[in-house]
């Protein structure tokens, strides 16, 4: 950010304009979702301890600043879970690459793409939780609202800078026939908007997020913390291989702060290895570990990997509010456990929202229309590109 750098050659984007005059075009239904890590964070830009849960007062902080329709990114991360865990015990099952990687930080999948290509084959093929809400609010809840896909505009409050690249990486972010998501803001952008419209965040009423793509799970709201995938995965993955529930749902295996954690989880008797690293320092351990498995012709280290590019995960986003340290991290780390442990549902499959989609619209995971929607490609890229 211009602050920042010390001969002000950077500025930071800021792109609230755009948001300002969509919201005054009558000819568009402008729709956001909020990103897991944003409740617990953008409260400290109002005099709030980090790790503040103000979910319902961002949903209304919103819908005052024009919103026509408020969603959750925690509905669509338990839509990831769905496909990304049913993707990953099809592999098992199958005989299929593995491990299975995470490929929802864009910033990952961008250094992988550049860096890292030799492991495209392992990439999970789900998008991200941000680019399936955009899909679904521009095909099955147009259709609820009566509204073509051109007609609406998505927008999307996100922890990270690297989202604003993520919605024009590759053509299948244009499955709904539109562009999927039309704007993406990060956390301080909203904070400079609630301000700048003299909104008095702390007196906000609570409210409810829209439906009927706003419910989350537990497992929804922790994809904001490192490990959060992967335990939101084992929750859902365990159902699929079992038939049974996982009895304690806190994977004490995959928490923590460390670098890379390595854990092994009980399937009933089938033993799921899988790694979490975070902070692009700590990835090529892991790879280098599923290079050397493979040239030795040995099996695979670990079943399943979680990378997310910033440390702490994207609590500590390159879009969220400045003096980001350790302190401030583990305050946001509890805001989303607390959120988990307070929700109805922990389980991504036991979202009735969830279930509701796939009756009416998408059939099942992993179905044509799931592909056609909800998954995307890799594909090797230049490092320097113009
Ligand atoms: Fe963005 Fe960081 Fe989260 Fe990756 S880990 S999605 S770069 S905020």
């Amino acid at each position: 950010c211009s602050a920042h750098c010390p001969v002000g050659a950077i500025y930071e984007k800021d792109e609230t304009k755009k948001f300002l005059a969509a919201v005054r075009d009558e000819s568009k239904h402008v729709s956001v979702q909020i990103a897991p890590a944003v409740r617990v964070a953008l409260g400290e830009a109002f005099g709030m301890e980090p790790g503040t849960l103000v979910t319902g007062k961002i949903y209304a902080a919103l819908r005052k600043l024009g919103a026509d329709s408020v969603f959750d990114t925690n509905f669509s991360a338990d839509l990831t879970i769905m496909e990304e865990g049913s993707e990953l015990v099809h592999r098992i099952k199958n005989g299929g690459v593995l491990p299975q990687i995470t490929s929802c930080c864009p910033a990952w999948t961008d250094y992988m793409e550049k860096y890292a290509n030799d492991m495209i084959p392992h990439f999970s093929t789900a998008k991200s939780p941000m680019m399936m809400q955009g899909v679904m609010t521009k095909t099955y809840y147009a259709d609820q609202i009566k509204k073509d896909a051109k007609d609406i505009y998505t927008v999307a409050i996100m922890p990270c800078t690297a989202k604003k690249y993520e919605i024009t990486r590759d053509d299948n972010m244009w499955a709904s026939g539109e562009q999927d998501m039309d704007l993406v803001l990060t956390t301080r952008e909203l904070a400079r908007m609630i301000k700048a419209a003299g909104i008095c965040f702390d007196c906000l009423e609570e409210e409810d997020a829209d439906s009927p793509i706003g419910e989350y799970s537990g497992a929804g709201t922790i994809f904001g913390v490192t490990g959060g995938v992967m335990e939101a995965a084992v929750r859902t993955a365990y159902k699929l291989v079992t038939d049974n529930e996982l009895e304690d749902m806190n994977v004490h295996a995959v928490r923590g702060m460390a670098g890379v954690r390595k854990g092994v989880v009980d399937f009933a008797g089938t033993e799921i290895k899988v790694a979490v690293a975070h902070g692009m320092a700590h990835v090529e351990e892991i790879l280098n570990e599923v290079r050397e498995a493979k040239e030795k012709g040995e099996e695979p280290p670990y079943h399943f990997i979680e990378v997310m590019a910033c440390r702490g995960g994207c609590i500590a986003g390159g879009g969220q509010p400045y003096n980001t340290n350790d302190t401030v991290r583990a305050q946001r780390v509890a805001g989303l456990y607390n959120d988990d442990e307070k929700c109805v549902t922990r389980r991504s499959h036991d979202n009735p929202e969830i279930a509701r989609i796939y009756k009416d619209f998408l059939g099942a995971p992993m179905s044509h229309k799931s592909h056609e929607l909800l998954h995307t490609k890799y594909q090797e890229r230049p490092i320097y590109s113009k």
